[in-house]
């Protein structure tokens, strides 16, 4: 699945949300998440991202691989 991270805190511009055609991004307080497990690796999201804060989870660079923990987090609480 696709990934979303810190460039996104505080900028939560939402292009993604309307690229994404599973529905799958959704809108956390400072930033948006992408649900793993209803994400079908489409691409869509990536390139409509205006701080390229998202990228596909086995090419999330080393320093950004908190945001995948982040993110299972996320959707273990909502
Ligand atoms: Fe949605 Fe496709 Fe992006 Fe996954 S890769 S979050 S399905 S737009």
């Amino acid at each position: 699945p696709y990934v979303i991270m810190s460039d996104c805190i505080d900028i939560t511009d939402q292009s993604c949300v309307e690229e994404c055609p599973v529905d799958c991004i959704y809108v956390g307080e400072r930033k948006l998440y992408i649900n793993g497990k209803e994400c079908i690796d489409c691409g869509a999201c990536e390139p409509v991202c205006p701080v390229e804060a998202i990228s596909q989870d086995r090419r999330v660079p080393e320093e950004q691989q908190e945001f995948i923990e982040d993110n299972r987090t996320f959707f273990s609480e909502v």
